[in-house]
């Protein structure tokens, strides 16, 4: 009966591909050409940071910014490239209502995120937005995607430990050195208990320059977490 009832509602409301409209065969999902202009990020890469490396580079290795400075983070995954065909999937499910992308980025998120999950996680946290930008916004787009990758995942989300408490400007209007100042104890763990000796994985939608990930994981170190991970849908790379 059911099947019967979908077969229907798939005449009448077919799925379609999330970026370019046309109808496909499943759902939540995109057609073969709009699929195939999505770079997904694979090995070899920096073993901490992600930083996608040349195809010639061997595995296991780190870059020179991982082997030089000190990061808050034990991994950061990321699953695509940021470019023009990521982006339209991202902003439109960020700033246009398109919440049905979730499904489709958070099964990205869980794929790029294997590494994490088999060092071991305790809590899923997604980065969070001041509550003026949550109201204007009405959703957190990373919150969401934390919800779906706790159920894949079967790690909890927790929504409420780490807090903003500093409306910032949008990172995208301020440039590298600005993205620090912008962002800097912009963020705050109240209640340290939940915290304590918990590896993290920080969740959010792009990875540019992991400034705001590195405010976020510097809190929660501060509040006694053992591990922080992030990982996020794309990735600003530059030679990619
Ligand atoms: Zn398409
Ligand atoms: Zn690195």
């Amino acid at each position: 009966m059911i099947k019967w009832l979908q077969k229907i509602f798939d005449i009448i409301l077919p799925p379609r591909c999330l970026s370019c409209g046309k109808v496909i065969q499943t759902d939540n999902s995109l057609c073969p050409e709009c699929f195939s202009h999505i770079r997904f990020i694979s090995r070899p890469f920096c073993e901490k940071c992600g930083t996608p490396f040349p195809e010639e580079t061997g595995d296991g290795l780190l870059c020179v910014n991982c082997l030089r400075k000190k990061t808050p983070f034990r991994f950061c995954r990321s699953a695509v490239a940021y470019d023009d065909f990521s982006k339209k999937l991202i902003l439109d499910f960020k700033f246009f209502d398109h919440i049905e992308n979730k499904i489709l980025l958070a099964r990205w998120l869980y794929l790029a995120g294997r590494d994490i999950f088999d060092a071991g996680v305790d809590l899923i946290i997604p980065v969070p937005l001041h509550f003026t930008r949550m109201i204007k916004r009405k959703y957190n787009q990373s919150a969401m995607l934390c919800s779906i990758l706790s159920e894949m995942s079967h790690v909890p989300a927790d929504y409420k430990s780490l807090k903003k408490i500093r409306h910032t400007r949008p990172q995208v209007h301020c440039d590298g050195k600005q993205r620090l100042k912008n962002v800097k104890n912009a963020f705050c763990v109240p209640h340290q208990e939940n915290i304590k000796g918990k590896r993290i994985v920080l969740i959010d939608d792009v990875y540019t320059t992991g400034a705001t990930l590195r405010e976020c994981a510097k809190a929660l170190k501060r509040a006694g977490a053992k591990s922080v991970d992030t990982l996020t849908v794309a990735r600003v790379c530059d030679q990619f």
